[in-house]
């Protein structure tokens, strides 16, 4: 699934965890969950060296595509089947598209409250809006081919539909997204005034 659909699907879901974790005047709030969102649909595709974030953050890339060389290299040594679930797991749609990956980005996010406890309501949201980003994510794969959701208990791909990159189908997903968005902003503008 192409960037341009992750996004928006992270926007709509963390508009949708918006609506319900702050009240109509807290547009700070808001805005740090929409953020945080945003990001975090964009984070499991780490993996993919030609992805958006990848080619946008080349350090984080760098150092990501080296645990990847050290896992294949190490995969090799094992025996079958553990060398075929240790190489599904460094490669694209692998360990970073599991529930496993989205509850490390949130414990993340929200450590930031041991170097800034002043912070911590914001820092909280911050959370759910990472949490709810990764979750759009993994939840939009599931339509595009499948990802890993239980690793490492286990590496087989859970897949709702095999939808193709770019065809119409993600352009229906896309169009619904941002439909979600557009009805819960409109729901936020209505309770503001
Ligand atoms: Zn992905």
């Amino acid at each position: 699934m192409m960037a341009a659909s992750h996004r928006l699907g992270g926007a709509a879901m963390g508009m949708l965890a918006a609506h319900m974790l702050t009240g109509p005047e807290d547009i700070t709030g808001k805005a740090v969950i929409l953020s945080a969102a945003v990001l975090g649909s964009l984070i499991p595709d780490i993996d993919h060296p030609r992805s958006s974030i990848s080619r946008k953050h080349r350090s984080i890339r760098g150092a990501v595509g080296l645990v990847q060389i050290m896992l294949r290299g190490i995969s090799g040594l094992l025996p079958g089947r553990q060398g075929n679930y240790l190489r599904t797991a460094a490669g694209h749609r692998g360990a970073s598209h599991s529930l496993l990956m989205a509850a490390a980005c949130v414990l993340l996010v929200h450590m930031g409250v041991l170097i800034c406890p002043a912070w911590e309501g914001m820092i909280t949201l911050a959370a759910w809006g990472m949490g709810a980003g990764v979750a759009s994510h993994l939840l939009l794969d599931l339509f595009a081919g499948g990802v890993p959701l239980w690793f490492p208990f286990s590496g087989k791909r859970v897949a709702l539909a095999h939808i193709k990159t770019g065809g119409v189908t993600e352009w229906i997903i896309r169009i619904l997204s941002a439909g979600i968005l557009a009805i819960l902003a409109g729901a936020e503008v209505i309770k503001w005034r």
